[in-house]
């Protein structure tokens, strides 16, 4: 008896996914599954480019041609920056923008596959998986522009293609030119090893180049001619870490050497780090950057040299919108957790065992909508600027297996192969049905309008930035 309500159950269960999906989504999903197998190429072209920040004109060339040929209006080189653009659809209200993004990492090139193995030695990789951000974020957009077509939804759906995100952080030079100020609400995604609706915040930071400037002299013969710039390189990372252990626990401060003298018999003239502070309160971390910077100046007089500071760039925390994850999360429930083949858990297992993490296997399991943290880990994004300028919502989708290292040649290996698709499909889908709910419910849009200005209060956005996009810098 129990077997038998069981199986109604979940012959009602099943029965009731495709029932529940409205004519709408499914036109969405048909839409996605047409294009699935260029989105698939146009993924692995910018995966095996693996262009990294503003170096993207290919990969952000493959991404404008699709919009334009699917019948967006693309504006190539908006903000000043040569590979960011924006394709749009549509006329009039609610204006719903989507993000994409296609940069890489430096130095973690990797084959498709689930060991350790350069596709060119010292080369970029997508090991955040920006290769399926972009494509299917813009296969979400062209699935609503054919719905728009068919006199279905009305409005304007603008997708933008966001270049460096890895390192400058384009939008918030996009923010800045204005390209979010006619939108009503911004869609958003993120590979990862889960799939949620994601209502989590990330931190913010401040990027800065310190440069100190001494006298050269022979190491041996004469060194009381020289000033060493390294001395202050090493006194000034030195009160770094003896600072670090009074910080908030919720900072951090990271920095890398990027000169440090080139022989060991000359007293170095110049030294060179990048440095990053963050937290996830931006008014925590402005304090903690004024004292980081106050030390270069510390290390300079020890060491008897001049130093420098330009800052790079910074961003916000992102403005979470829990009604927008909302309408996300019952999308998500709709579609159910994503199926893997045996080859594919085989894949993800070697890739667990590969870094040494427990070997359990893929996770797509649709969870419960989590509390928002007050303090969350992670990350920092340019998301965040976007998202203090209009209403975010935020997904994340399984890429790689659970616990794989971030950043790394495990997350380019599921990138370049069907886990990595089958995610960025899946994103796609979810987020094209998400912004039919907003096309097609202004009361929903309302609701996430509302959240966000209850949750920017009397805030004022004021870009961290200093001058002109910084192309061609190092
Ligand atoms: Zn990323």
């Amino acid at each position: 008896m129990k077997k038998i309500i069981l199986f109604v159950a979940l012959f009602t269960c099943i029965g009731s996914i495709g029932q529940k999906l409205n004519p709408n989504k499914k036109a969405i999903i048909a839409s996605i599954e047409k294009h699935e197998a260029e989105l698939i190429k146009i993924s692995d072209s910018i995966w095996a480019l693996a262009e990294t920040a503003f170096n993207e004109s290919e990969s952000s060339r493959i991404l404008a041609d699709y919009a334009e040929k699917n019948g967006l209006k693309v504006t190539r080189g908006v903000a000043d920056i040569p590979t960011a653009f924006t394709a749009t659809y549509g006329s009039g209200k609610p204006v719903i923008s989507i993000l994409g993004e296609f940069d890489a990492l430096p130095g973690i090139s990797q084959k498709a596959s689930p060991v350790k193995e350069p596709l060119q030695p010292g080369a970029a990789g997508h090991g955040c998986g920006h290769n399926m951000f972009g494509t299917a974020s813009l296969g979400s957009a062209i699935a609503i522009k054919e719905l728009m077509d068919q006199g279905k939804i009305k409005g304007t759906v603008k997708f933008s293609g966001t270049p460096a995100e890895e390192k400058f952080f384009a939008k918030v030079w996009m923010v800045e030119a204005g390209l979010w100020s006619d939108v009503d609400v911004n869609i958003s995604w993120h590979p990862s090893s889960g799939i949620e609706a994601d209502v989590q915040s990330g931190l913010s930071l401040i990027d800065f180049i310190v440069e100190f400037y001494g006298q050269t002299a022979h190491a041996s013969a004469d060194p009381w001619n020289g000033r060493s710039a390294s001395d202050a390189l090493e006194l000034y990372t030195t009160g770094i870490n003896y600072y670090r252990e009074h910080i908030l626990p919720t900072s951090r401060i990271h920095y890398h050497i990027q000169d440090g003298g080139q022989v060991v018999n000359v007293v170095p003239d110049y030294a060179k780090l990048w440095v990053r502070v963050r937290d996830p309160k931006r008014k925590i971390m402005l304090p903690t950057y004024e004292r980081v910077k106050k030390m270069a100046e510390g290390a300079a007089i020890m060491a008897n040299v001049d130093y420098k500071i330009s800052l790079v760039s910074g961003i916000y925390e992102t403005l979470v919108n829990r009604s927008g994850g909302e309408i996300m999360q019952k999308n998500l429930e709709l579609l159910g957790p994503i199926t893997y083949t045996e080859e594919e858990t085989a894949f993800g297992k070697a890739i667990q065992k590969a870094t040494g993490k427990p070997e359990i296997g893929m996770d797509s399991k649709i969870y419960p909508l989590k509390e928002t943290e007050k303090n969350p880990g992670g990350g920092s994004t340019d998301v965040g600027d976007v998202s203090w300028n209009v209403p975010n919502i935020n997904l994340g989708v399984t890429v790689a297996p659970k616990d794989t290292p971030w950043h790394s040649w495990a997350v380019v290996a599921c990138g370049g192969m069907s886990i990595g698709h089958k995610g960025m499909v899946y994103a796609s889908k979810a987020m094209g049905m998400t912004m039919v709910d907003l096309f097609t419910n202004p009361k929903l849009v309302e609701k996430v309008k509302e959240e966000y200005k209850t949750r920017k209060g009397d805030e004022v956005y004021e870009a961290m930035i200093d001058g002109p996009p910084p192309i061609g810098k190092d």
